[in-house]
């Protein structure tokens, strides 16, 4: 579509083991029998839209600085998912200092509510985006589980935080099937990862891009051959996920960025460069 342009934002890193963005990463053998694990980083990012009938559209909206509502970071998420991020690189900062501004955001589409995805929501409180916001039903009935029935988020190690399921002042639209949002702007419904990962496909006039999101978070990952992540819902539905992102490459001939994978990520251009 003529007009329709994105920028990949990277807001920091998250340090973690390798296993939980890829199962068996590095497999002890019968001649190396003590394989060792590295903290190793991950880039985190999230997609601005901007498209010429709509305006800006956000895909994903980051983490939430720890603390900053009155809410610490969970314990176990800073001891296993460190996060490297600068105050000023959170969205409420990065876009402004490009001059984008959060009240001149129309519409969000969060991939799915883990929080270094959707943390960010708690800065739009009181915009005209916090009324538009798309999410795939699935995955918000699963964080909604995972988050109200757990008895205190300072505890969990669950990657759905209560604080950002019940943040005030954001209308939620839930997205049950693969749906064009807009024009050029599809979302795809993938289960694995989480019950429903919207996965995201730009149509640009320069040509299409697919962005699988966590569903398929590195390159690692979409193989051939499948390699899950263990951070996962659901096995069987993750090999059909990644089957279905491959099949719409090849009819849409889309190039893929990826959400965590620190190569690919070297290979982008950031914000404020825009893909047109
Ligand atoms: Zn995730």
């Amino acid at each position: 579509m003529k007009g329709l342009a994105f920028a990949i934002i990277r807001y920091g890193s998250i340090w973690n083991d390798p296993a939980w963005n890829v199962a068996v990463p590095n497999p002890a053998t019968a001649h190396h029998p003590r394989a060792e694990s590295v903290f190793t980083e991950y880039p985190a990012s999230f997609i601005l839209i901007r498209h010429p009938k709509v305006g800006y559209i956000l895909y994903d909206v980051g983490d939430f600085p720890d603390g900053e509502d009155g809410v610490p970071r969970p314990v176990y998420w800073k001891e296993y998912f460190r996060p490297q991020m600068r105050r000023e690189d959170y969205i409420d900062r990065i876009l402004p200092r490009y001059g984008v501004q959060l009240s001149e955001v129309s519409h969000i589409i969060l991939s799915h509510m883990h929080y270094d995805h959707a943390g960010g929501i708690k800065f739009f409180k009181g915009t005209h985006a916090a009324q538009n916001v798309f999410v795939p039903k699935e995955d918000f009935v699963q964080g909604c589980l995972a988050a109200l029935t757990a008895d205190n988020e300072q505890t969990t190690e669950s990657p759905y935080w209560r604080s950002i399921m019940t943040a005030p002042g954001i209308a939620y639209h839930l997205l049950e099937e693969d749906t064009e949002l807009f024009p050029g702007v599809k979302v795809l419904l993938l289960p694995g990862h989480t019950p429903a990962v919207g996965a995201l496909l730009l149509e640009l006039e320069s040509g299409n891009y697919l962005f699988p999101n966590d569903a398929c978070s590195s390159r690692i990952n979409y193989g051939p051959p499948v390699h899950p992540t263990a951070i996962l819902y659901d096995s069987l539905g993750y090999e059909k996920s990644v089957i279905k992102l491959r099949r719409i490459e090849r009819e849409h001939k889309a190039k893929l960025i990826y959400s965590h994978d620190l190569q690919a990520d070297q290979s982008y251009r950031h914000f404020p460069y825009f893909y047109e």
